[in-house]
């Protein structure tokens, strides 16, 4: 029988997994064992004694015998269900591709650690707190009742809940409930009443269930203590039970016996509801995101994409990128279940800040509805209505414009308090869409043609790129040609450093400072291609591939073994995917060069004339996010003179995009805010007469953006330009 294209995808994705004991495979078992648990602990309960202590209570004092049985027979079905509600999730997850996230154990650990500790969350210190009260006074309430458990299975002889334990036991429990609805309070009101926009926007009726039925178990908990407590009387060892003592008060001594049975009924069945809640609502985050925090760290660098089969020699390739469901990775769908909905990554994303059709949250939600749906799950929310979801097609759910509108500036990513890869998931559908549909802005056809034809996006006449290097009144070596052939360093120095007007110049500055620092380094000229970054991110891996193949021979050919970029894209390129074809490099952005020169004194810093300049740094979201570089270039900065550093309201790890990233460079931006006038903006805001750069992207977009809002007082500079005036003049810089 012929298969479709579908079960095709599904058949060559299963093949790898049949060695391993699936994660379904496992969950069923465990749900098994872990019923089987319980009602061999409510057989244990009835062999034990259970002796009346002076000080202390009677466990399932005042519960009939047939509901003590129900409630042990309920408490295991609903953690069956529970977990089997789990494992037809993970057969949803098993749809995916293989991806190795192992090793690294020492860091995974961390991670663990810090998603079951809420570390993570607590970077907004409002939601962290609210949610930490919820989840600490549940942990506490949930241990205090597998302590009673302990005690009430022990032998009489060793029993321990009574006496001066107990009392302790008592007033950390009703701490612990004070606590738990107090966080629940606080998220209702959090939500309904103050909601920050980026939980407004997605407050759904589930969440209402979740916060009523853990109410209800706190509730209920203190109702049952107040009515245990009144059963016996109020006995003044109670003093400790600070909330139940109070509140038996309320029970008429008559009802007393009724009142704590029906709450312990409700209390139980409560319990029992959320046992299935967890697995069917965002409720099951509790236990999905701290795993997911467990499996972010993966094998790749931060900064490169996910590696694909070198495209000239594969022959049986049926699809590239993402389409349907199948061709994401089982981290990829793992990842939708372990989504808060918190929105933070909408609240940095430029694109969605700006007015573009691009919302990171909804395209985690959107691939999570569409895998959900497609292996009868339940969504990660409940879903709109009139949505339709076609099969397992990614693009029934995805817009092709908001994949294309995706900057690639990893700030969803590196915001995510649970891990969670978002930007992968955008370029798998742009590799899609390019290679499979040709279905890309029109404006980077000229590009693709370009690389591909002319190695450079430009399309610039490769014989003109090392035209720059006449500017200067000393000789650059180019890498090959006569007598040169052992140097140090080769300088990459990109497209834009080699076509681009205002980067040619930064190129000069840059040849001045390496040649007066005594750096042995070469330049390829015009044996020198594109290494790919556009196209890689506009999703035509085929340029990329060859582009990058192209490069990495001729550094083979040439014994290049230490790269210098001033470009963030050919570092991160050069530095984190080459590998993937084969080509190992020691890469050094200019930034971090410089710094280390300036440190070794090699390099001269300027002086302090008492002209204080402000000047502020714009972070290359491909040195920062993608490579944690963020120091070296302000090192830079502060040694160009008497300078005053101002930063942005969003810098380092925050930092907004220039709005050049993932090829938007070679993009119209028809929708929205233009995004680097949100950032010239932002810039302008601290008052700075410079604003330094380290990319030529995010120069030509910061300088257009300043120029655009009429500032043309301020000056846009990237840093090496702006230290070899230092060194030329031997002093600090005016604007
Ligand atoms: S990578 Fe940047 S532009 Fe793309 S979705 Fe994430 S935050 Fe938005
Ligand atoms: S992807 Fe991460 S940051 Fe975005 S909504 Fe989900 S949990 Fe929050």
């Amino acid at each position: 029988m012929a298969l479709t294209e579908t079960e095709d995808r599904l058949e060559v994705a299963e093949e790898p997994r049949r060695r391993l004991p699936t994660a379904a495979r496992l969950l069923g078992a465990l749900g098994i064992l872990v019923a089987l648990s319980v009602l061999a602990l409510w057989w244990l309960g009835t062999l034990a004694t259970h002796p009346v202590f002076e000080v202390g209570r009677v466990i399932f004092g005042n519960v009939p015998g047939p509901v003590i049985a129900v409630f042990y027979m309920g408490v295991a079905a609903g953690l069956w269900l529970s977990i089997h509600l789990f494992k037809l999730r993970a057969h949803n997850w098993e749809r995916g591709k293989p991806e190795p996230r192992t090793g690294r154990w020492l860091e995974r650990i961390k991670r663990l650690d810090a998603g079951l500790r809420m570390k993570t969350l607590m970077r907004d210190r409002t939601a962290g707190l609210m949610h930490s009260m919820v989840y600490y006074g549940f942990l506490v309430l949930f241990l205090g009742t597998v302590t009673l458990e302990i005690d009430h299975l022990l032998p009489s002889n060793l029993k321990f809940l009574h006496g001066g334990f107990y009392q302790g036991y008592s007033a950390v429990l009703d701490l612990a409930g004070v606590v738990f609805l107090g966080g629940l309070g606080w998220a209702a009101w959090r939500r309904y009443l103050q909601p920050p926009w980026r939980i407004r926007s997605k407050t759904k009726p589930e969440d209402g269930w979740i916060l009523a039925t853990l109410a209800l178990i706190g509730v209920t908990g203190f109702t049952t203590e107040a009515a245990r407590i009144a059963l016996v009387d109020r006995p003044a060892f109670e003093v400790w039970s600070f909330v139940g003592l109070p509140l038996s008060r309320l029970v008429p001594d008559a009802s007393a016996g009724i009142v704590h049975q029906v709450s312990w009924v409700v209390h139980a069945a409560a319990f029992v509801a959320l046992l299935v809640v967890i697995p069917t609502t965002k409720l099951r985050h509790m236990f999905t995101s701290p795993a997911n925090l467990f499996l972010q760290p993966r094998q790749r660098p931060k900064g490169a994409m996910r590696e694909m089969p070198n495209l000239m020699e594969v022959e049986d390739i049926d699809t590239i990128g993402a389409s349907v469901v199948e061709d994401l990775t089982w981290k990829q769908i793992f990842d939708t279940d372990a989504c808060t909905i918190c929105g933070r990554c909408t609240s940095v994303c430029p694109a969605n800040i700006t007015g573009k059709p691009l919302d990171p949250r909804e395209m985690v939600l959107k691939t999570g509805e569409v895998a959900s749906v497609s292996a009868g799950v339940s969504p990660p929310v409940s879903l709109e209505e009139g949505i339709q979801i076609e099969g397992s097609e990614l693009f029934s759910r995805v817009e092709p414009v908001e994949a294309w509108s995706c900057t690639t500036c990893k700030a969803c990513d590196e915001i995510c308090p649970v891990g969670i890869d978002i930007l992968d998931r955008i370029l798998d559908m742009r590799r899609y869409l390019t290679l499979m549909e040709s279905n890309f802005p029109t404006e980077l056809g000229k590009a693709f043609v370009a690389m591909e034809n002319q190695g450079n996006p430009w399309g610039i006449s490769q014989e003109q790129r090392a035209d720059w290097t006449k500017e200067l009144d000393f000789e650059v070596p180019i890498l090959g040609e006569p007598g040169v052939d052992q140097v140090e360093y080769l300088w990459f120095v990109g497209c834009a450093g080699s076509f681009d007007d205002r980067n040619t110049a930064v190129s000069v500055s840059l040849a001045r400072l390496l040649h007066r620092a005594g750096i042995s380094f070469a330049i390829l000229g015009q044996r020198e291609v594109c290494n790919g970054d556009p196209a890689r991110r506009a999703g035509n891996e085929y340029v990329w591939q060859q582009l990058a193949l192209q490069n990495i021979q001729t550094f083979e050919d040439l014994g290049v073994r230490k790269v210098i970029t001033q470009c963030p894209h050919c570092f991160n390129t050069l530095a984190n995917e080459y590998p993937q074809m084969g080509g190992e490099y020691e890469v050094v952005h200019h930034t971090q060069l410089l710094a280390e020169l300036l440190r070794q004194g090699r390099l001269d810093r300027g002086a302090g004339s008492g002209n204080r300049r402000k000047v502020t740094y714009h972070d290359p979201c491909y040195l920062g996010r993608h490579n944690d570089i963020y120091m070296a270039p302000r090192h830079v900065v502060a040694a160009t003179g008497d300078v005053e550093m101002v930063e942005m309201r969003r810098h380092g790890t925050k930092a907004l995009c220039c709005g050049a990233g993932g090829a938007r460079f070679w993009m119209e931006e028809h929708i929205g805010k233009k995004v680097n006038i949100e950032r010239a903006e932002e810039a302008l805001e601290t008052g700075a007469a410079e604003v330094a750069v380290s990319c030529p992207y995010c120069y030509v977009m910061i300088d257009d953006g300043v120029k655009e809002l009429g500032r043309d007082d301020v000056v846009v500079k990237d840093l090496a330009m702006m230290l070899d005036e230092v060194q030329s003049n031997g002093e600090e810089l005016g604007p």
